[in-house]
């Protein structure tokens, strides 16, 4: 209110700002740059303008590791497909849910979070509400690799930084070894049917 009767009064007369370009003044209030000078505004800024759209519109490395996981736990669950629960007695015909279940956490042990190695079919159950039903999931996992290379994967504590790059390669050859499990996998059930 008190501003507009301000201006009315004449005191303050609202001016045009400066050209972001040239820095010199605009003629008309509103304008943010001389019409003349968006040609070499944009030769000059175009990079950085291109680059935050880009890095706006980008994945987050979140979601290229749900993106990884989710090929990596589907090859571990195609690779025991004639197993049943790696922590329980649910046999390979269980109809539900099956998940990629890691032997050691990703937050106990992020270098293995992609390792085929500590990740193994397991039923839903145990996968969700038992957090993997470890007890059971251990002594199943000696018998199953040997008692050797459960102990490396105990003795994988380091931590690892992955980069886009990786995340991109893991999905190329990773996408590749799943494609083929799953061709595989599709003619052994033909087979299986004739
Ligand atoms: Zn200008
Ligand atoms: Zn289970």
């Amino acid at each position: 209110m008190r501003r507009t009767a301000f201006v009315s009064r004449g005191t303050i007369t609202p001016k045009p700002g400066k050209c972001r370009y040239c820095r010199k003044r605009l003629e008309r209030i509103g304008e943010k740059i001389h019409p003349d000078c968006v040609g070499p505004w944009w030769e000059q800024n175009r990079e950085k303008v291109q680059t935050q759209a880009r890095k706006l519109k980008a994945k987050t490395p979140t979601k290229w590791a749900d993106e990884c996981q989710s090929i990596i736990n589907a090859i571990a669950r195609l690779r025991d497909r004639h197993d049943g629960c790696i922590s329980c007695h649910m046999g390979a015909n269980y109809g539900g849910q099956w998940h990629g279940s890691h032997f050691r956490s990703v937050k106990a042990a992020s270098a293995l979070r992609f390792h085929l190695w500590n990740i193994h079919k397991a039923c839903a159950q145990c996968n969700l509400h038992k957090s993997g039903n470890i007890a059971a999931y251990t002594p199943r996992l000696i018998a199953k690799m040997g008692q050797e290379r459960v102990d490396w994967l105990y003795s994988q504590n380091q931590t690892v930084k992955r980069d886009i790059d990786y995340y991109k390669k893991f999905k190329r050859v990773m996408g590749e070894r799943l494609r083929r499990l799953q061709a595989r996998a599709l003619r052994e059930q033909q087979e299986a049917a004739v």
